[in-house]
């Protein structure tokens, strides 16, 4: 490592972070007491930033209790004051964005644009809950029958909680708690153990705009957590997003002990290019959405799918994936940091001898890429195989790193029919200049998100994230309205209010419908 990298590298706060990651447990950050510590390190130095307790049972039910206990008066705290709270946090955000990144950065690997853009769609979600009053507004008819009218009202649940993935330490744990919390819940987070730093400089900034005692909880760990959440009676919904088959687990656990449970899950996301597309924007977008953030991303493109003549592309495609630059997320020119640990980046490697075992063509390698000064980090640079079929592992499997699969077909509907045979569908881009084309792709497609002309379609927090299919189990996902239904239980409500001349009364006097 050079002398400039070295003063490059950005710190992490002490005094706000300290090497022992805390717990949020009814408004204070605590230390836990458990013998179970696990490291974390920096991936492109290994260098240990923090280590992460596995929160005792004992802790875990004191965040519960806590949470059970501040919603006795959080969720009849009046709508306004829920929706300043949020006010100041989004304010506290933009203030500390470049340390938050900075730590992003850190405990991930991403690029400083990539952990400042982690943070933003998550900045984004708070700045939605700003508007909670009127996106949790019921209804109301009036003279359902004489004098009588039927109204919703649309009532917090409880204690919920939240599980997250490593790959948006930032943007995922805003995607859950703050609509939770605005809708008049208390919620218990349980960040990835990977990388739990951020969501706790995070929760931070919560307490500081002014989340009262117990509103918020955090507890760390892995699956004797999730799992003792899960089973937790007094927690009434499970947000969980992270892979498929945890997501299962999970989902089954949660709902099988009646609580409602969101589970957004793994991805083998196509980019389909048509021979009319703009050839520089398709090549270049897609550049980006495949190997961006080293493709931890559900929504990085996984598969390109090159249709008729668009497969003469391939080579220019190569060309420019190979101009991407392999380094540590702060150095300036840095376009694809490491991979968060070396078991992700044995993974990857596997999965690519894997691919040349099973007569795929290899036309990028990137193994053994070469990062001057970080030989020890988890790299992978950007690996490119053709000649790729359903058949193939590297097809089948989700592989959450840098190499893409490419496959040629001869027209639309063979890539709208090798799309939908794919069992997930989180999301989809089509680039092509016929508004013909792409009105056909967004009707016939059976994904949950797709993309015009550009990928990586994911919604903001006034739309909600629809992943579908295989990528999801639940019927709402996060943040958008869809959210406010899965937080709130509705109550229907009938009233007549007689006037002082109505007579009568007994048993006949229910709501008369002609
Ligand atoms: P993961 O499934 O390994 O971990 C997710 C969470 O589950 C973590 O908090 C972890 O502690 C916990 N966990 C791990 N093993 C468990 C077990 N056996 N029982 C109970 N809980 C367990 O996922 P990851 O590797 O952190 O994240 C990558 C995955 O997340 C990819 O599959 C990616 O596609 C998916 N993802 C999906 C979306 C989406 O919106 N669909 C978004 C981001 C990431």
């Amino acid at each position: 490592m050079d002398a400039e990298s070295e003063i490059q590298q950005p710190a992490l706060d002490r005094t706000l972070t300290p090497p022992k990651v805390k717990m949020l447990i009814n408004g204070r950050f605590v230390d836990s007491g458990t013998s179970h510590w696990e490291d974390i390190p920096n991936p492109a130095t290994k260098e240990v930033l923090a280590t992460v307790p596995y929160s005792s049972a004992d802790e875990i039910e004191a965040a519960v209790a806590a949470a059970r206990e501040a919603f006795k008066t959080w969720k009849n705290t009046p709508i306004p004051t829920r929706a300043r709270l949020f006010l100041r946090f989004q304010g506290l955000i933009r203030k500390n964005m470049d340390r938050l990144a900075a730590s992003v950065t850190a405990e991930l690997g991403k690029t400083g644009p990539d952990a400042e853009g982690d943070v933003f769609r998550g900045l984004e979600v708070v700045e939605h809950a700003c508007s909670i009053a009127s996106l949790q507004m019921g209804g109301y008819v009036e003279n359902v029958a004489s004098r009588v009218d039927t109204y919703t009202i649309l009532q917090p649940l409880g204690v919920c909680a939240g599980i997250t993935p490593f790959n948006f330490p930032g943007m995922i744990p805003l995607w859950m708690y703050p609509m939770a919390i605005a809708c008049g819940n208390t919620f218990v987070l349980k960040p990835s153990e990977l990388d739990p730093i951020t969501p706790v400089m995070i929760a931070e900034l919560a307490q500081e705009a002014g989340m009262p005692d117990g509103v918020l909880n955090i507890v760390h760990g892995g699956k004797d957590t999730v799992n003792a959440l899960c089973d937790h009676p007094d927690i009434k919904a499970i947000s969980f997003v992270g892979s498929a088959p945890v997501g299962t687990l999970v989902y089954n656990r949660a709902s099988g002990t009646g609580k409602r449970a969101q589970c957004m899950m793994a991805a083998n996301n196509h980019g389909i290019v048509l021979p009319d597309a703009n050839k520089e924007h398709a090549l270049n977008a897609l550049v980006g959405a495949c190997f961006g953030a080293s493709a931890q991303r559900c929504m990085a493109i996984h598969t390109m799918v090159l249709v008729g003549k668009a497969s003469d592309w391939l080579p220019a495609f190569v060309e420019k994936v190979k101009a991407l630059k392999v380094g540590p997320g702060w150095e300036k020119d840095t376009d694809m940091g490491p991979l968060i640990r070396p078991a992700a980046k044995e993974r990857v490697t596997g999965y690519i001898e894997k691919g040349i075992a099973e007569g795929a063509e290899l036309e990028l390698d990137g193994r053994d890429v070469p990062v001057p000064g970080y030989e020890q980090g988890n790299f992978i640079g950007p690996t490119i195989f053709s000649k790729v079929t359903p058949e193939m592992t590297i097809y089948k499997d989700e592989i959450f790193g840098p190499v893409l699969n490419v496959v040629n077909v001869d027209t639309l509907d063979k890539a709208i029919a090798f799309t939908n045979n794919n069992p997930f569908g989180n999301g989809t881009a089509i680039f092509t200049s016929s508004g013909a084309a792409a009105h056909k792709f967004q009707n016939e497609i059976d994904v949950g998100q797709v993309g015009i002309n550009l990928p990586i379609p994911v919604p903001l927090p006034f739309f909600s994230f629809t992943g579908s299919s295989g990528s999801k189990l639940g019927d709402l996902g996060p943040y958008g309205k869809q959210v406010i239904e899965f937080y709130t239980q509705t109550k229907t409500i009938t009233a007549r209010w007689p006037q002082d001349d109505t007579g009568g009364g007994g048993v006949n006097t229910a709501i008369t419908l002609k």
